[in-house]
């Protein structure tokens, strides 16, 4: 069983990310975490995260970077 990087509570294993919804939702709020499994889902489905890797990088947030989530620690 895969655990939330944040809160260590377990996960569906079908996520792409290691991150659970109530830690995703406080983080980057309801609309905003949504969007990011569906992309995150969608790029593992596709094989390539590396890509949505890219689009990350050049999304408006410059607070949250995909390599920096496991060890970001809420606030
Ligand atoms: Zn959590």
């Amino acid at each position: 069983m895969r655990k939330c990087v944040y809160c260590n509570a377990d996960l569906p294993d079908n996520r792409s990310m290691e991150i659970c919804d109530r830690c995703g939702v406080g983080v980057w709020g309801h609309k905003q975490w949504s969007n990011i499994k569906k992309t995150t889902d969608e790029a593992r489905d596709n094989g390539d995260l590396s890509l949505f890797k890219e689009q990350e990088a050049n999304m408006e947030q410059p607070g949250v970077k995909w390599r920096d989530i496991a060890s970001k620690k809420l606030a």
